[in-house]
């Protein structure tokens, strides 16, 4: 799989046997990451990186944050697992602290974003047959054409990615997929049994995909007018990626039901939740739905120390301040092996020129210089520093990129 033979035999080693006996569901790039703090990374062999992926905005703030380390460390020595069939001491301040930063009344903590998925999609459902009288086992949700909603069986069902989705049917009927971008597309799909819009603000896997200006708040129009449910899957968009604490901010526009993830584990462990008003998210009564590790009082202690660092702003703000400096340094390789550029806040989709090569040829020639990138849909590579990164370094990193595209 991997071209072992220009590599050190340590790193080859250890390659191999992850080769050997792992199931082959990735084709990660040829590093092993020994240690990581803040935005970089060093592999076994002692190279440095600057890691410009963040896990896919799961290390929003950067490898082994000191105060969410130690969040995570004191916690450890304490209590790590209660289940819920009992309370703990740190899931109501997380809980509550999460829903002031989502300005939603409650929160129902799961563990992955997949898990936040399903579980706003059974809310929208129970909130339909509860409250909106859609008759039984009629609801239907709107998505949109190019979305990535996580890996579980209902969710590849309703997903235009043929490597998501082929050969996992049959999947789960009561999903509508119009395109991206086209709120009037969502306004026909709607009917009487529709319970939700499901929509990623900013489609990230897609390859940072932006929808036009005003289209959030013509979703969010249309569902109030209509009586549907507005759900924003902020897994990957959210906690201060853009910008803002939300993509949504950026049309200040609320949804019903946030889903949440990724950054919310601090990089430590997977938290994920779903906030939403009581009218919506209290439809949910006890039984019929949980899950063994969430609002773990690991977690717990893990999420509210990133909600208290987003409550400053100040990741919110570095990301806009840095994500415009990103942006004006990849405009200028528009015409130089680039041939499209889409930014908002610290997130990049830089879709690279077929001439130059595929996403993932070009990402294997910046490992060689110490960034890493990782590459979506053949031609694109996705660019999400760490919101602790520095302007100097995205400045390095954006021209290795040149030399690279120049070569
Ligand atoms: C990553 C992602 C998910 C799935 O999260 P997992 O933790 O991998 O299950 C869902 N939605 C979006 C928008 C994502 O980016």
């Amino acid at each position: 799989m991997t071209s072992s033979a220009e590599l050190t035999s340590e790193t080859a080693a250890l390659i191999a046997a992850e080769d050997e006996h792992l199931a082959h569901n990735y084709h990660p790039l040829p590093v092993v990451i020994a240690r990581g703090e803040g935005a970089w990374v060093t592999d076994v062999e002692g190279r440095r990186y600057l890691d410009l992926l963040s896990a896919y905005s799961a290390l929003n703030f950067g490898h082994s944050h000191p105060a969410i380390v130690a969040a995570a460390r004191e916690q450890l020595g304490r209590l790590t697992l209660t289940s819920r069939a009992y309370h703990n001491d740190v899931l109501g301040s997380f809980a509550t602290a999460l829903a002031a930063l989502c300005g939603k009344d409650l929160v129902l903590p799961m563990n992955t974003g997949a898990e936040a998925v399903e579980t706003g999609i059974k809310v929208a459902r129970a909130w339909a047959y509860r409250v909106k009288g859609v008759p039984a086992d009629a609801a239907s949700i709107v998505v949109a054409h190019g979305n990535f909603h996580g890996r579980t069986t209902t969710i590849v069902g309703f997903s235009d990615d043929p490597d998501a989705r082929d050969g996992f049917g049959p999947f789960t009927p009561g999903f509508v997929s119009v395109p991206f971008g086209d709120a009037q597309a969502i306004e026909a799909a709607i009917d009487e049994s529709t319970a939700a819009v499901l929509v990623e603000p900013i489609q990230g896997e897609a390859g940072v995909v932006i929808p036009p200006e005003g289209y959030l708040r013509a979703v969010r129009e249309i569902c109030t007018r209509r009586g549907v449910l507005f759900i924003a899957d902020e897994i990957q968009s959210g906690l201060g990626r853009v910008g803002a604490t939300f993509a949504c901010d950026r049309e200040d526009v609320v949804p019903d039901v946030y889903l949440l993830g990724k950054a919310l584990g601090g990089g430590i462990l997977p938290v994920s939740a779903v906030a939403a008003d009581r009218d919506v998210l209290g439809v949910i009564r006890p039984g019929e739905h949980g899950s063994t590790f969430g609002g773990n009082p690991l977690a717990s202690a893990v999420g509210l120390q990133v909600v208290r660092m987003l409550s400053t702003g100040e990741f919110q703000e570095r990301a806009s301040a840095l994500g415009a400096h990103l942006e004006k340094a990849l405009e200028e390789l528009v015409g130089s092996g680039v041939t499209a550029v889409r930014v908002a806040g610290l997130w990049a989709g830089v879709d690279i020129d077929p001439a130059k090569g595929t996403g993932r040829e070009i990402a294997e020639k910046l490992l060689a210089r110490g960034v890493l990138v990782k590459d979506t849909h053949g031609q694109t590579i996705r660019i999400a520093p760490p919101l602790v990164v520095r302007g100097t370094e995205l400045d390095w990193a954006v021209e290795q990129l040149r030399v690279v595209l120049a070569a």
